[in-house]
């Protein structure tokens, strides 16, 4: 049986007849730029976040590096985030002339170690970036309360975790700003890219409306320079249509999450994912470590079973920020965590059936391996 890490046809099977006719309605609208389903569609999601502002853009790394530019940060600042995350994070750093300043993950939760933040904060440091990574929320907490101290903005990379909540409250409306992504294998993807930013900051919503049309709030009237960063009206209709079902299909992620841990329950060689008290992870990957990764990986993927490494190289390794020197082995949690860590078939629409299966591949790759080393961090 193959089983792919995502299976976008099948959800959208689900929605087609809706999705269909919302397509079609904005077609013969003849209303494609900033119409009424980008209104709706914002004034939808402060209804489901929980927020005074939201403005749709065209990605998620818009919404991060929009975010910089609205709090005014670029060149000689510094802002501090993970370096266990996809690269956007750090590249919209990059595109306002910050300087990304990364601190080691919890190996628990992938996520900051909100413990070892001030230890990297100067008197350049304007922002924190926690990112919500794998659909699971940061230790906010903390990490507002450092914030707090030292006068810091906090801007949430929660592009992998709309509906996820801590301690009641949904991710990306307990910092400064959130940054949301629909890109088509996010728990809420658009058929295209799409992308959102949330605030509470009325000040926030007005310049970022500004910035993603060009720097102008009025029609040929430019302030600053800005970028061209509108979600189009097919994609806000789309994004309308499935909404409604997000917190079911993120249930159904966490019930999928749970069945997982018991089908993993009995093999000790792998670690199955921890979330913290009083969050709502929302399970964008199911991520499991286990020894021997890439040739658990590789054999897996002679089975037909789409498991998938997230993120094989830490950003601070990367070429993109070579001019920084980053050494090897300055962020000894991440890099161990990047070598161990595998993310299996996880979606709304999976059944037991393929988990079972899954989970039968995964536990014999494992074993068959484990002659070779037994150890797992
Ligand atoms: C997907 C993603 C982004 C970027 O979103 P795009 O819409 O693809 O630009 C940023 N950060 C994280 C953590 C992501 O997973």
């Amino acid at each position: 049986m193959k089983i792919p890490i995502i299976n976008s046809k099948r959800q959208y099977e689900t929605i087609a007849a809706k999705a269909e006719s919302a397509v079609l309605d904005v077609m013969r609208s003849g209303s494609y730029i900033l119409g009424a389903n980008n209104k709706e569609f914002e004034k939808e999601m402060c209804n489901y976040l929980g927020c005074s502002h939201t403005v749709a853009l065209n990605s998620g790394t818009d919404a991060l590096h929009l975010a910089l530019r609205a709090l005014n940060i670029g060149e000689g600042d510094e802002v501090i985030s993970t370096a266990f995350t996809f690269v956007a994070t750090s590249e919209s750093i990059g595109i306002v002339g910050a300087k990304p300043v990364f601190v080691d993950i919890d190996p628990d939760t992938f996520n900051l170690d909100a413990e070892k933040i001030e230890a990297a904060i100067t008197p350049k440091t304007k922002a924190i970036i926690p990112v919500h990574l794998y659909g699971q929320p940061c230790d906010m907490d903390k990490i507002m309360e450092i914030a707090k101290r030292h006068n810091l903005y906090v801007i949430e990379d929660a592009c992998q975790a709309i509906g996820a909540e801590y301690k009641g409250r949904k991710v990306g409306t307990i910092g400064d700003i959130g940054c949301f992504s629909f890109y088509p294998t996010k728990n809420l993807g658009t058929m295209g890219d799409g992308g959102l930013l949330s605030t509470n900051s009325e000040e926030i919503k007005d310049r970022v409306i500004a910035l993603r049309n060009h720097g102008g709030a009025v029609r040929y009237h430019h302030d600053e320079i800005g970028v061209n960063s509108r979600l189009d009206e097919i994609q806000a209709a789309i994004l309308r249509v499935k909404l409604p079902y997000i917190d079911s299909w993120n249930k159904s992620r966490r019930d999928h999450a749970a069945y997982y841990n018991e089908l993993f329950a009995s093999c000790d060689l792998i670690k199955t994912p921890k979330e913290l008290n009083d969050t709502y992870c929302v399970y964008h990957q199911y991520t499991i470590k286990v020894p021997m990764r890439d040739e658990v990986h590789k054999m897996l993927s002679e089975m037909g079973i789409g498991a998938m490494i997230y993120y094989p190289i830490p950003l601070h390794l990367q070429k993109v920020h070579e001019k920084y020197n980053f050494k090897e082995g300055m962020l000894p949690n991440t890099e161990k965590n990047t070598k161990l860590v595998l993310s299996i078939p996880m979606f709304a629409e999976i059944t037991k059936e393929e988990q079972q299966e899954v989970a039968k591949c995964v536990i014999e790759c494992v074993t068959k391996l484990a002659g070779k080393q037994t150890v797992i961090a």
